[in-house]
């Protein structure tokens, strides 16, 4: 199911946060969304899973409009929205971080296979499943939300920042984690302002500047672009 965001407005009062933005997420992709502090990279994964509503434009992930679909709706669709702070629950264990996962899935089998493939992906959590989530370190802490947003069957994964605060090895760790799932299937919308590491392993990437997009293309490309490498990727 393609993504689409078509000419689309936001504004929180005065302040015009995405303007006339439009882009596509193909199935099967990784698609990133680049850009500074407050270029409206986190105000497009709250538009298309419902927190915020656009003025104008259009929202739409294969037949559902979006800006219509209930949240709990989109979630039993398969779009997942992993916010940025990674929000896990801290005086909970690791494994039933993951449980809440499923907690619009009825079928408890499903839900327990799809916690051991997270475990499966990321031993880590496997080694802590005990362990309260607010003893985990940052990395961890990231791995349990991206562990969580799987065990509720993500087709569309809306994935925010899920490298800040964290050492190099572990952005590494985290990015690979993420290429694992995009490889088995889920299609995967990467905000992040470590775009080195997005372009990585996106297949295509944009790039936002005060709610607009200013270049678009595949990564690899991008990442080649002196535009991109003098403001994003330093030298
Ligand atoms: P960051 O990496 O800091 O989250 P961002 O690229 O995700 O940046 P947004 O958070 O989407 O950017 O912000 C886009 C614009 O909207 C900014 O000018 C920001 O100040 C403004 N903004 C975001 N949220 C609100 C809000 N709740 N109320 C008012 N203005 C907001």
């Amino acid at each position: 199911m393609r993504l689409t965001l078509d000419s689309v407005d936001l504004f929180y009062h005065r302040v015009h946060a995405l303007r006339e933005l439009s882009l596509v997420v193909e199935d099967g992709e990784i698609v990133s969304l680049l850009g500074n502090n407050g270029a409206g990279k986190t105000s497009t994964l709250s538009l298309i899973s419902g927190l915020v509503k656009a003025r104008s434009g259009e929202v739409t992930w294969g037949e559902h409009d979006l800006t219509r679909m209930r949240p709990w709706d989109m979630v039993g669709a398969g779009l997942i929205h992993v916010p940025e702070g990674r929000r896990i629950f801290s005086t909970m264990s690791v494994h039933e971080n993951l449980l809440l996962g499923g907690y619009l899935v009825d079928d408890a089998q499903l839900v327990r296979d799809r916690t051991e493939h997270a475990y499966e992906l990321m031993p880590r959590l496997a080694e802590r499943r005990n362990q309260q989530g607010g003893t985990l370190s940052g990395g961890e802490q990231q791995m349990l939300a991206v562990g969580r947003a799987l065990v509720s069957g993500p087709k569309l994964l809306l994935l925010d920042e899920p490298s800040m605060g964290l050492a190099p090895l572990v952005v590494k760790q985290v990015m690979e984690v993420i290429e694992a799932i995009n490889a088995e299937g889920t299609t995967v919308l990467l905000v992040e302002q470590n775009a080195r590491a997005a372009l990585k392993i996106a297949h295509r990437a944009y790039v936002l500047e005060s709610g607009r997009v200013t270049m678009e293309g595949p990564a690899s490309e991008l990442a080649q672009d002196p535009k991109v490498i003098e403001a994003y990727l330093g030298v």
